[in-house]
């Protein structure tokens, strides 16, 4: 498999640590609020590398935290705990805006067909793994206590930078810890491993440290979780682009110096969703749900399909009219699947032909456009009989979870027609092999039949479907 590796910037053979074992993290969400579809971009990407290194037969253990502490908002908002933020909003309590939130955001990845990863770990989960982690980082001096807080001083680090020198807006962007106001910081880039001294008085949820009662700062959950259930050597590392500073930068540097060497090879970081207002953001208000999207009569796998248009590496342009061409596309798609028979006998060669182009375009980083144009192709290739097709979809849609097999009462217009799904499919199969006979008779024998029975044909150059006469 091929990747390309922010910290390199180049693409790489994909290698990892120990044959084909896989060790994968994910950034998780920030449970304050419902995840927008800018997020879930991130996540269904993910969700598809992950499937992809499965397809391409790598043994992966993927683990993902929720962030339920110390993720604070430097970004526009004075740098509140946005859980403390989410609380006030909804007059809950920060455990309960956890809870709450948490659920959403799993049946979000339900509605997707996003894996849910096998270990999911709250940030609060963790701490005695934070104050280890923490506790190394002074005795080995990368650490330092100032104002009442323990700080990451950046200044011993040669190679702080690792995914190159960021400019001065994206690093505004990025901070999330109020880096200008704190006075604590010895150099610029230094940031908080531990709160103790904090700026919130009112902070609802704390825990006792050797430096006394505070709360962990957000960087250190994902290295304390990765290290804890994935060990020291991590394989890939999954975000999207604006946690490459200061978040993951950050976490290689606690991370390393934690363990003495290096220690994440892949870094994978999924480009924004954007409007065209610029880059969708929780903190900017308002901003569009797999809930909301569902009121407006589009469905989550519609979402997906839109997604899976793009490269992961390209901004996505979000609009409803955009939106409007993938769900037609999608519907397209499902109702010529349903038009499929399962008929002949399984076409090993061509199965293995196209299995091999499909392996192809995912190892070639993760190119989900073109794998999607195999699967159209496989549906227009004369050659193939149902049967193959049948396969080959449901081979692919291990990777695109695109509920391509599934019946869906809402999509198929069959029910509508006034015939049975399957006898359709046997007729159009039926025809396109008389046309390919040169049986130009019971072809149009059967289209005639249709006909009568009011359901017209329509050939088009990616085969043919079925509409009221
Ligand atoms: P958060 O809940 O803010 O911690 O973000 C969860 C994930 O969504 C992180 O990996 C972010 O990098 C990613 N993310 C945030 N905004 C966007 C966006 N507009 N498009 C794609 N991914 C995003
Ligand atoms: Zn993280």
């Amino acid at each position: 498999m091929k990747l390309y590796n922010s910290e390199s910037r180049r693409v790489e053979e994909f290698v990892p640590y120990n044959g084909n074992v896989v060790k994968m993290y994910t950034c998780g969400p920030t449970v304050y609020h419902f995840a927008h579809i800018g997020n879930l971009r991130s996540y269904i990407m993910e969700d598809v590398l992950e499937k992809a290194l499965r397809y391409l037969d790598y043994d992966v253990t993927r683990a993902m935290n929720i962030t339920d502490v110390g993720h604070l908002s430097g970004d526009s908002d004075d740098g509140e705990d946005k859980m403390l933020m989410g609380a006030k909003r909804e007059h809950k309590s920060v455990l309960e805006i956890a809870e709450m939130y948490t659920n959403a955001f799993k049946s979000d990845c339900e509605k997707l067909n996003i894996k849910w990863p096998e270990i999911v770990i709250p940030a609060t989960k963790c701490i005695d793994e934070y104050i280890k982690i923490i506790s190394t980082l002074l005795e080995k001096g990368y650490g330092y206590i100032s104002h009442g807080n323990v700080y990451f001083d950046t200044s011993k680090l040669s190679n702080y930078h690792r995914f190159g020198e960021q400019n001065k807006d994206d690093m505004m962007v990025g901070v999330r810890d109020s880096v200008e106001e704190d006075e604590g910081k010895r150099n610029k880039n230094d940031f908080v491993l531990w709160f103790t001294k904090s700026k919130f008085e009112n902070q609802a949820l704390k825990w006792d440290s050797p430096w006394g009662v505070g709360y962990p700062g957000w960087h250190i959950e994902c290295s304390g979780i990765s290290y804890k259930y994935l060990g020291e050597y991590l394989d890939i590392h999954c975000g999207g682009v604006d946690n490459k500073f200061p978040h993951h930068t950050n976490e290689i540097a606690q991370t390393e110096s934690f363990v003495g060497h290096k220690w994440c090879k892949y870094w994978f970081h999924v480009e924004h969703l954007i409007t065209n207002s610029g880059k969708m953001s929780k903190s900017k208000g308002e901003f569009l749900t797999v809930s909301l999207l569902e009121s407006k009569g589009y469905s989550p796998l519609e979402y997906r399909f839109f997604c899976l248009q793009s490269h992961y590496r390209k901004q996505l342009l979000f609009s409803y009219d955009i939106l409007d061409n993938a769900k037609s596309a999608y519907k397209k798609l499902k109702q010529k699947i349903s038009n499929l028979t399962n008929e002949g006998d399984l076409q090993k060669e061509s199965f293995d032909k196209y299995v091999t182009t499909f392996k192809d375009a995912l190892a070639n980083d993760l190119n989900t456009s073109l794998a999607l144009t195999i699967l159209y192709d496989v549906l227009k290739d004369g050659e193939l009989n149902g049967k193959t097709k049948h396969a080959l979809v449901g081979d692919f849609d291990k990777v695109l979870s695109l509920g391509l097999m599934q019946k869906d009462e809402k999509t198929s217009e069959n029910e509508d027609l006034g015939i049975d799904a399957d006898e359709l499919a046997t007729l159009i199969e039926k025809r396109a092999q008389a046309k390919k006979n040169r049986d130009f008779a019971t072809a149009d024998k059967i289209r005639d039949d249709l006909l009568s029975r009011g359901i017209r044909l329509v050939d088009s150059k990616d085969g043919t479907t079925a509409v009221k006469a």
